[in-house]
């Protein structure tokens, strides 16, 4: 539990310069905090100095998740979940631009004075660039996903300074745990978190390194994303869209390109947000919402007029694919290109659909982190790792050692 109760005390302290080594050495995720005067806090607060996500999730959501429901266990603490897409999706969008449509309307009726969301450099598309937007247009420039780590809570000072009140912040999981964590300390009256799921982030050269490995034209890439067809999309400055297997993947190259920060997080579903808006809980071309608590309602009911929503669904059987992604994640099997694109062929076929996609790919994510975290730093290993964690990968036969 923390206890953060010397309010000031770290306007004594000052942040790190850009490049020094973080409290979280290697395992650190750019998150921002440290960049600021609230590296007082970092010991408490840091996702990966201190997990607590069960203690945050009973202050934000007024309980955690219940460990019985199997629901709670993979989706965290909710009230309701659904599918949706925008009636008039936001052209260049990651999806179809729900975020940045909550966000402006928060901006547009008063709730908030200003939005958290990270824009891209001047001379660099991918290149994050977080800021604390007060227009319409400052949210749509931050629409579309910066793949890499983002250190979006590098703003917390400017928050302080702009005595703003009320705030909506837009993040991934690490930086809304250390933001949780110190939200007290930030001065306001009120704070809405607005989340995305996120898994296997990578820095800005480990990006370029995939882009080069996996697609043909890796200068052109505007977008990408895992789809729930098994393949990843890309889609190109002219439009185009190239699509690659995921089992065609060169996983002995891509192996190490992951963040060792994200190869140890249990945070997919991003558990603290008031709502969060993803895709892999839904099936293709909509989006899924997980709205954790009143205030992610309030949020969602501003747009209820601009989407259009259906109930998930879930279909299939993930455990056997889980099971057999587990060796061969290990021993960095690439599969020929023919071969790959028949087995997405199958499994699109028969494969795990809706929220069974969502647990599939929470499954293969946590069994994967669970070894690298008990390889890598097993000193960690059991305070580390939640237990909804623990349960999830309990039900696969790991490698020893
Ligand atoms: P848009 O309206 O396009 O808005 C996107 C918002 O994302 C912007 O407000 C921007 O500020 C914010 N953003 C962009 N890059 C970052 C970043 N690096 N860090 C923090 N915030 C950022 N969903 C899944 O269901 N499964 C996944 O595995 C998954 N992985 C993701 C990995 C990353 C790195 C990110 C950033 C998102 C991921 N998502 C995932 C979320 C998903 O890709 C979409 O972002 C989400 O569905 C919102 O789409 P949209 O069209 O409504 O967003
Ligand atoms: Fe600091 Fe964030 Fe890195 Fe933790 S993840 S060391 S809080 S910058």
């Amino acid at each position: 539990m923390t206890s953060l109760q010397e309010p000031a005390k770290h306007l004594k302290a000052q942040g790190m310069k850009p490049g020094g080594r973080r409290p979280a050495k290697e395992l650190c995720s750019e998150c921002g905090l440290c960049d600021t005067y609230y590296i007082h806090y970092v010991k408490e607060a840091c996702a990966f100095l201190n997990q607590q996500i069960a203690e945050l999730e009973a202050e934000a959501h007024g309980r955690s998740r219940n460990l019985d429901n199997w629901d709670d266990v993979y989706f965290g603490v909710h009230q309701d979940m659904m599918q949706a897409k925008k009636k008039q999706p936001i052209e260049g969008a990651q999806w179809t631009g729900i975020v940045s449509t909550i966000a402006i309307e928060m901006l547009n009726r008063g709730l908030v004075e200003g939005v958290v969301c990270v824009q891209n450099s001047k001379e660099d598309r991918f290149q994050p660039q977080p800021v604390i937007a007060r227009t319409p247009e400052e949210i749509l420039a931050a629409k579309v996903n910066k793949p890499t780590l983002s250190p979006n809570l590098s703003i917390l000072e400017q928050i302080e300074q702009s005595k703003m009140k009320r705030l909506l912040v837009i993040g991934v999981g690490c930086q809304i745990q250390a933001l949780r964590a110190v939200e007290k300390e930030l001065g306001l009256e009120k704070l809405y978190v607005l989340g995305t799921p996120c898994v296997d982030n990578v820095t800005r050269a480990g990006l370029q390194k995939f882009l080069e490995t996996t697609s043909k034209s890796p200068d052109t890439v505007v977008y990408y994303e895992f789809m729930q067809d098994f393949r990843i999309h890309f889609k190109h400055e002219d439009g185009s869209l190239e699509t690659v297997p995921f089992f065609g993947l060169n996983t002995k190259e891509l192996k190490n390109i992951f963040a060792p920060s994200c190869l140890s997080c249990f945070d997919y579903v991003n558990s603290l947000a008031d709502l969060v808006v993803g895709y892999m809980g839904a099936t293709f071309g909509w989006q899924w919402i997980v709205v954790r608590n009143q205030t992610g309602q309030e949020m969602l009911d501003l747009v209820g007029d601009l989407i259009d929503t259906q109930p998930v669904i879930t279909q299939g059987n993930r455990k056997q694919a889980v099971q057999q992604s587990i060796p061969a994640y290990d021993k960095a099997v690439t599969l020929p290109m023919w071969a790959a694109k028949l087995m997405g062929v199958v499994i699109d076929k028969i494969g795990p659909r809706g929220l069974e996609y969502a647990r599939f790919s929470i499954d293969s994510h946590f069994t994967r982190n669970y070894l690298y975290v008990k390889r890598n730093h097993p000193e960690k290993l059991e305070a580390h790792v939640p237990d909804f964690a623990k349960k999830i990968v309990e039900q696969y036969h790991l490698p020893n050692s």
